[in-house]
């Protein structure tokens, strides 16, 4: 604990200098810079090689700290009071006088924001006077970190400071609902798409219109290992990776479980972690069997359908 408190410290201590540091939360590690701060973003962005051109989350502790530049409806604090905090980021539209630098959300008058749950992220997210402005700490298109040895690995010594939570216990990243106009959701994530429609179906004013948001991130190749990944593979070839979710009775060098029960949140878990083991053996190909898409394997097969573009 008391190592812990000394961590957070340090990460406040950079934060205020605004620098940019990592930080764990329940769905992958962030690179974290002040929200408010065109320096500190700009080095998120610079460091991530992330085109500016595709907007960051802001984190927030809580309602209140995120009432001063935000926008809120009644869909918004009916979704925040089931599922914050939590896997989920929501584009609110952003208020005259919010402080939130106008890079992160690329000059449009929308942000995402989110709440993280991670007890360390919320230590840190309450000391500080500020959101933290926090895109997966990988860098651009590639497998988010679920570790801080993810995160080591992808900057090296370029990133001054880690802040260590463990391994991530959702390991995919948030649901991404658009709530300006018709809540639609952007992205799958951390909280199934159903869950959040059967919740706000009822409050929705049906004649709201669809307003279309492009969201950077699921438009093209991301979450990518870097080598071609074959989906619903029912065997694999010779020196593909095979991963699975499912114990199989034969015994398989090239076997790579992600659960060995078909428990979909393990298999979530797992999976980023697996994708980075599976590289780093020097694999040139992947297949993976056919994921159940209920629950969390929305997610899932969301990220491994982006994974096998091309
Ligand atoms: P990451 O930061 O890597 O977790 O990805 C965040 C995702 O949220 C990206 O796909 C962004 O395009 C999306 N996003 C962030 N801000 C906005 C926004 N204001 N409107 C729409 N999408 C957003
Ligand atoms: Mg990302």
């Amino acid at each position: 604990m008391k190592k812990n408190d000394s961590n957070i410290k340090k990460a406040i201590k950079y934060l205020n200098n605004n620098e940019c540091i990592a930080i764990p939360t329940e769905t992958v590690y962030g690179l974290a810079g002040n929200a408010y701060s065109d320096k500190a973003v700009s080095r998120v962005y610079k460091l991530k090689k992330r085109p500016r051109s595709n907007p960051l989350i802001a984190h927030y502790y809580s309602i209140n700290n995120l009432k001063k530049d935000c926008e809120i409806d009644n869909t918004f604090i009916k979704l925040y009071k089931k599922f914050c905090p939590g896997p989920i980021s929501f584009v609110l539209k952003l208020k005259k006088k919010s402080r939130i630098s106008k890079i992160i959300t690329n000059n449009s008058n929308s942000v995402a924001v989110r709440f993280p749950s991670h007890p360390l992220a919320r230590k840190l997210l309450k000391k500080i006077n500020y959101p933290l402005a926090a895109p997966s700490a990988n860098i651009s298109t590639s497998i988010s970190p679920v570790s801080k040895k993810d995160v080591v690995d992808e900057f090296g010594p370029k990133l001054k400071f880690v802040l260590d939570g463990g391994s991530s216990k959702i390991g995919l990243e948030s649901t991404i609902i658009n709530l300006i106009g018709k809540p639609n959701i952007l992205r799958f994530g951390g909280i199934n798409s159903k869950l959040i429609y059967k919740l706000i179906n009822s409050l929705e004013n049906k004649k709201k219109k669809k307003i279309k948001i492009k969201v950077p991130g699921t438009s093209k190749l991301h979450y990518s290992p870097g080598i071609p990944v074959r989906l619903n593979a029912k065997k694999n070839y010779q020196n593909e990776a095979y991963i699975l979710i499912k114990k199989r009775k034969k015994l398989d060098k090239n076997y790579f479980y992600i659960s060995r029960t078909g428990n979909l949140k393990q298999a979530a878990k797992n999976l980023y972690k697996t994708l980075r083991i599976v590289k780093k053996n020097g694999y040139k190909k992947i297949a993976i069997e056919k994921i159940p898409n209920i629950n969390i394997g929305e997610a899932i097969n969301d990220r491994i359908l982006r994974a096998s573009k091309k």
